[in-house]
């Protein structure tokens, strides 16, 4: 579960998110709307722990994460999978090592688990393609078996389809679903 109690971010001059309170139950969606500037991105920031709220509080699982240590952090960050607009896909590394990375840099490696995730996006047999040779859909495939190596307790979207048309956007949001039930 996540807790959000009165959280606001300030950059500089700029408040980006005042006062912000929310809860999101374990096994539940939510999408969070909001014209461009809205602090939709630092709001995203602040739950995949890479910042911190300049007030108020966030709990996962009960646990102030504020109270954590660098290596509790860590462990936190590592159960949360993270999808970008612009999938960032390293453009040197075939689709089976962007897959891999997440396991390789904790020195793992599981090829088993590897294609099956690449099996779950539909991506098999473009598993030593290029990025650069994939349509932007493709990408996003790749992007999101990338992001579920490490097993996250939570997925995080940052308008992980608005650079994509209209086909790519709903088997993008169809294969989402699908991660969500499986
Ligand atoms: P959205 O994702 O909804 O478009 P953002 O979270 O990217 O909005 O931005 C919200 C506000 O916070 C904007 O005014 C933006 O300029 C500001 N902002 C975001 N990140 C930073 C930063 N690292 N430093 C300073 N200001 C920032
Ligand atoms: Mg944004």
């Amino acid at each position: 579960m996540i807790e959000l109690v009165n959280v606001s971010k300030q950059y500089d001059k700029t408040k980006s998110l005042h006062q912000i309170s929310f809860t999101v139950e374990q096994g539940e969606v939510i999408g969070i709307v909001g014209k461009s500037g809205s602090g939709k991105s630092t709001l995203l920031r602040l739950l995949n722990l890479m910042e911190t709220p300049t007030e108020g509080t966030i709990k996962l699982n009960g646990v102030d994460v504020q109270s954590l240590s660098k290596k509790e952090l860590r462990q936190q960050q590592q159960k949360i999978g993270m999808i970008f607009q612009h999938h960032n896909l390293l453009e040197n590394l075939r689709v089976y090592q962007n897959v891999a990375l997440p396991l390789r840099l904790q020195k793992k490696k599981n090829p088993k688990k590897i294609n099956d995730l690449l099996d779950f996006v539909g991506m098999s047999h473009k598993a030593d393609s290029y990025p650069v040779k994939l349509s932007g859909g493709e990408r996003q495939r790749v992007s999101i078996a990338r992001a579920l190596s490490r097993d996250p307790h939570l997925l995080l979207c940052d308008e992980a389809t608005s650079s994509l048309d209209e086909e790519n956007t709903e088997s993008v949001v169809r294969l989402l679903h699908k991660t969500h039930e499986e």
